[in-house]
């Protein structure tokens, strides 16, 4: 049993199913403390929680008990939510397959309110994106993901080129923009796959792309395997535009 500590308000903002969770595991074991910033290892000594609840998302914080006490946070602070939904993107072809891939993770793990998965795991599957079954899917052309749209459009650098992904289209209550006009940096190649298909292949999970030191496609296989591994790996078939002239 981890030595977890939750006030008894911050307690009323969480489920039981999730604080039992917290304390018996599983998940991953190391957290970054809310207030030092150094890591804390909930399985070998004790933290305290804190429990932020801005409008249309809660966020679950842990902290050493020397740096903070476990707290009940609330914030009306409406971009809170836009910063927790934004995401790293890093084009990939996957081995000898014939389809251009972006690789999307969240620069951080909010989870949803009922505490059972993540934010970002639930919106992407409600928004049409499929949950990964096999590993050996990776090496297949994913479903199409009906409504998710993915704009291609020239940087102002040479080389780059800026990429917009929308799910939703035919939502009624319209569309979302997932991937807001980021910059990647992507092979004539790749973007000859994405023009002549049409399409690019979408691989949205819990990844850590963004702490690899490279673009080697094994390290990244392996990430993508390890968010597999904790069934937080979704995939789909997009449409995509080239914007270009
Ligand atoms: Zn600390």
């Amino acid at each position: 049993m981890r030595d977890i500590r939750i006030s008894v308000e911050a307690a009323t903002a969480l489920d039981p199913i999730y604080l039992r969770q917290l304390r018996e595991g599983p998940d991953q074991g190391t957290e970054e403390c809310d207030s030092c910033g150094r890591p804390v290892d909930l399985d070998r000594e004790p933290a305290n929680v804190i429990v932020y609840k801005y409008p249309g998302v809660t966020n679950v914080m842990f902290a050493h008990v020397e740096c903070a006490g476990s707290a009940l946070v609330h914030s009306d602070d409406l971009s809170v939510r836009a910063q927790l939904e934004k995401v790293h993107v890093l084009p990939m072809v996957m081995g000898d397959v014939d389809f251009a891939s972006l690789v999307i993770a969240p620069y951080f793990r909010a989870r949803t309110s009922d505490f059972q998965s993540s934010a970002h795991i639930a919106d992407w599957l409600e928004a049409g994106l499929h949950l990964i079954l096999s590993i050996t899917d990776l090496q297949h052309r994913p479903p199409d993901a009906s409504g998710w749209r993915a704009s291609f459009m020239p940087g102002d650098q040479a080389g780059q080129t800026r990429v917009t992904v929308r799910s939703g289209l035919y939502s009624p209550l319209g569309p979302t923009t997932v991937v807001n006009d980021v910059g990647i940096r992507v092979s004539e190649a790749w973007l000859d796959l994405v023009r002549t298909s049409g399409q690019v292949a979408l691989l949205a999970g819990l990844t850590e792309i963004h702490k690899l030191p490279d673009r080697d496609p094994w390290n990244i296989l392996r990430e993508l395997a390890k968010a597999f591994e904790q069934g937080a790996l979704t995939c789909g078939m997009a449409d995509a535009d080239w914007l270009g002239v």
